[in-house]
């Protein structure tokens, strides 16, 4: 019989699971394992190793349409984040009575694990591997999911963790029900991904907000206290779990925050209080000292010694793509900050650079207003470069603000042209604000392309 930690959903019988990339062949494998006759279905292809891996697993699988019969006699369903509610299967199984719910939520069943959940439109890998990073530092026994690396639901079925960091990102949340995060953490709220909630702001707060529901008083809620969304957002909440606000603009009792000497103050009740120079941090900008911040008060939490998080605050190295150094040529310095997907991650973007900007901006826009960068734009850009297909709406922003705003062909034209139009001591900076998949598979082959086109140069 299996270890059922808590039980919300159907323990028997057919479980379906939509979309076979790592979140659904982990929740496939946890399924099977649980006892349920399993079938995957993706309306796509699946990736080869899938492929071997559900094949070794004996899991039925079909790839490039859903057999909808099949999948309506379903007793429960895992969709993969990325099927839109909107999809008609999924409208059919909603009408039909049937539970679609996310890997996520699926997997916390199996597990009594301590789970440590951020979320945030920005700054949820950094902030989930830096934390990671700490707690094994730590030598605690710890598991790094979500969005991340091996799925959540895999290593609930084959591994044996006492905590897990987990990455959430909205689409999981919508998703999650019964789910409770013994710590929640929740870096910041700006506009993103809004086409999948009908453009609708307060849909998608609601949506980040789920990442405290069903806490209890024994938890914790940790959040950015200078986040304008989730301040005007907290009076709707009921949160009985300990709240441990963290800011870079006002004194905070219990939190963390920065004191007029750029030191980062982290109290939590029973403990030493934490202090570090922000000139000692690895990960460098505001918007990273907001992430540090978060990941100090979680190790605080854990109960970790101060002189262990400061050691992993000040020795962590950052993932590429995220505001990475690629080379100075001719005095000029190249990032790659391929990851900036939205408004928001541009703006911290051009906030950390006091040199003159050549921005490569642009790819799918998913409905961004560009207003908020209007002033740091006027400041620091001296030439935008468009890349990818939406270009018009880029024009339209900037017209007034920027002298030169020139449309490329590809990565490697794109990388010319700023080349020419950057002189000593400029940057050249890769935030596109957009999603990258018109010209590229995803953002790191986006960002890989212009390291290519940078180093050939
Ligand atoms: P996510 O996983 O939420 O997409 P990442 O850590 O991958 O976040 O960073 C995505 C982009 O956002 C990068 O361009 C990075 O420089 C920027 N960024 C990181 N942390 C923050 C933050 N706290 N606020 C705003 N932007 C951030």
């Amino acid at each position: 019989m299996s270890n059922i930690a808590h039980t919300y959903y159907p323990q028997q019988g057919r479980l379906v699971i939509l979309g076979a990339g790592e979140s659904g062949v982990g929740a496939a494998i946890l399924g099977k394992d649980k006892g349920f006759d399993v079938f995957v279905s993706d309306m796509g292809s699946i990736d080869p190793k899938y492929q071997t891996q559900l094949l070794a697993e004996e899991i039925t699988f079909e790839a490039g349409g859903h057999d909808e019969a099949l999948i309506l006699t379903a007793d429960l369903v895992v969709k993969s984040p990325g099927i839109p509610e909107k999809a008609p299967l999924v409208q059919k199984l909603r009408a039909a009575g049937i539970s679609v719910i996310s890997e996520i939520e699926f997997a916390a069943q199996y597990t009594d694990a301590r789970l440590i959940c951020i979320t945030g439109s920005n700054g949820k890998s950094t902030t989930t591997l830096l934390t990671y990073y700490t707690l094994q530092k730590a030598g605690l026994s710890v598991g790094l999911a979500g969005n991340i690396g091996k799925s959540f639901a895999f290593q609930v079925a084959r591994a044996q963790f006492d905590s897990y960091v987990l990455e959430i990102s909205s689409f999981m949340l919508d998703d999650m029900y019964h789910f409770r995060a013994d710590v929640a953490v929740l870096l910041n709220i700006t506009p993103d991904h809004l086409d999948r909630y009908d453009y609708n702001m307060d849909k998608y707060v609601n949506s980040k907000f789920r990442i405290i529901q069903n806490q209890k008083p024994t938890d914790y809620f940790i959040y950015c206290a200078d986040d304008e969304e989730i301040n005007k957002a907290m009076p709707r909440f009921n949160i009985p779990a300990l709240q441990l606000p963290f800011s870079q603009q006002q004194f905070v009792e219990t939190g963390a925050y920065l004191d007029t000497q750029n030191n980062i103050l982290i109290s939590i009740p029973n403990t030493e209080a934490f202090t570090m120079n922000i000139e000692e941090l690895s990960l460098q900008g505001r918007h990273n000292t907001y992430n540090s911040m978060a990941s100090g008060l979680v190790a605080k939490i854990q109960e970790l010694r101060n002189q262990l998080i400061k050691e992993c605050l000040g020795s962590y190295v950052n993932i590429p793509h995220r505001l990475e150094h690629v080379a100075y040529i001719g005095g000029v310095n190249y990032v790659n900050d391929s990851k900036a997907t939205n408004v928001n991650s541009v703006w911290y973007a051009l906030e950390s650079f006091s040199t003159d900007i050549v921005l490569l901006l642009g790819g799918v826009d998913k409905g961004n207003d560009y207003d908020m960068l209007r002033d740091l734009v006027k400041k620091k850009v001296k030439a935008i470069v468009c890349i990818g297909k939406d270009t018009a709406r880029i024009h339209d922003a900037f017209e007034d603000d920027v002298d030169v705003i020139v449309n490329s062909s590809s990565m490697q034209d794109a990388v010319q042209i700023s080349s020419h139009l950057a002189v000593k001591g400029d940057t050249v900076l890769l935030s596109p604000a957009c999603a990258s998949f018109d010209w590229f598979k995803n953002y790191e082959e986006r960002g890989d392309k212009f390291k290519d086109a940078v180093i050939s140069l």
